[in-house]
């Protein structure tokens, strides 16, 4: 188990071979429920270890090679139990008070983490549906604290640094502040919506109207409305077409511990069924050079998703 860098991208592979053997789409038992060996009972939402980690608070040394470059596994793999129950498809099927639920135990965790030198990012995401390979459809979300910070946020670092340098704002709250015919909804603090520049064919970014770098930062009342955005962007995506629509999540934020005047957090979801329905695969112009093909457009996108928005509660 190890992080191998790649020396001609700057990327990083998280090396563990033993993840082969965790269990894939079980029927009949799941390791989340409560009553399982590691869950117990008498929980609302529950922070796991995850059994199968990418990062480890002991990990080994690398067995290091000439030319190349390795870091030792250091961190935490973390699951987050959103909810007791299994049933459950999406977290937004369940009440604004449960998903404010787990946005308390993620800041709490992120807390704990920022005591800690070594950890240099809290990565927070969620896999949603099996036609994206997704291993148990208990609702659950990960964590990763790593001491890397993940290539993606840098580009948007260093690119959001440059703005910053030559006209003193960040392009986030600019960007923010400015979008009015992509928004898919948007309550006092928090604004959803499709980004000029999506790259997947459901894309929306959530961002809080105010200058927010970090998860631990945000007020009461702001986690209180990012869980109503939540639940409602991700209904959108549940109901804009004739069913669930698997996605990915992902929490963008500053590195632990820095300051960032340009860099502003944001959740990025990316709903992986184009329009008709179909699954969009990453493949040759995607993987192969990071060209991304989009086979519609974020306005019409918006469009559907705001129609949705009627749908949900
Ligand atoms: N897992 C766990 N305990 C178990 C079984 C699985 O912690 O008893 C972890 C597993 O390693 C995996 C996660 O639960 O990382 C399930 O995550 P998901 O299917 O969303 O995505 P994956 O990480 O498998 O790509
Ligand atoms: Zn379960
Ligand atoms: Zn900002
Ligand atoms: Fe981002």
């Amino acid at each position: 188990m190890e992080i191998r860098k790649h020396p001609l991208t700057g990327e990083y592979i998280l090396v563990s071979p033993h993840r082969l053997g965790r269990p894939w789409q079980p029927e009949g038992t799941c390791p989340f429920c409560p009553g399982a060996p590691e869950t117990g009972f008498g929980w609302d939402v529950l922070l796991l270890p995850n059994k199968y980690p990418v990062v480890t608070r002991e990990p080994p040394t690398p067995g290091g090679e000439e030319l190349y470059e390795a870091l030792p596994a250091r961190g935490l793999s973390l699951v987050v139990v959103e909810t007791p129950r299994h049933d459950v498809d999406d977290i937004s099927d369940l009440p604004t008070e449960q998903i404010e639920k787990v946005l308390k135990l993620l800041i709490e965790t992120q807390k704990k983490a920022e005591e800690d030198p070594a950890a240099r990012y809290f990565l927070y995401f969620r896999n949603k549906g099996r036609e994206i390979g997704v291993s148990l459809t208990h609702p659950h979300s990960q964590i990763y604290i790593l001491p890397v910070v993940p290539p993606r946020v840098e580009a948007e670092l260093r690119a959001s640094e440059e703005w910053y340098r030559r006209r003193g704002t960040c392009l986030h709250c600019l960007i923010t502040a400015r979008e009015e015919k992509r928004v898919v909804y948007q309550n006092a603090s928090w604004k959803s919506f499709v980004p000029y520049y999506a790259r997947w064919p459901h894309e929306v970014h959530i961002y809080p109207k105010r200058h927010v770098t970090h998860l631990t930062h945000l007020r009461r009342d702001e986690i209180r409305d990012l869980a109503d955005a939540l639940r409602k962007t991700l209904c959108t995506l549940k109901t804009a077409l004739s069913k669930p629509m698997p996605y990915i999540l992902v929490l963008h934020q500053a590195p632990l511990r820095q300051e960032t005047p340009h860099y502003h957090l944001h959740f990025e979801i990316y709903g992986m069924y184009r329009p008709d329905g179909r699954l969009k695969y990453a493949a040759g112009a995607e993987l192969g050079a990071s060209l991304y093909t989009l086979d519609t457009t974020p306005e019409e996108v918006a469009e559907r998703l705001k129609t949705a928005l009627s749908q949900c509660p």
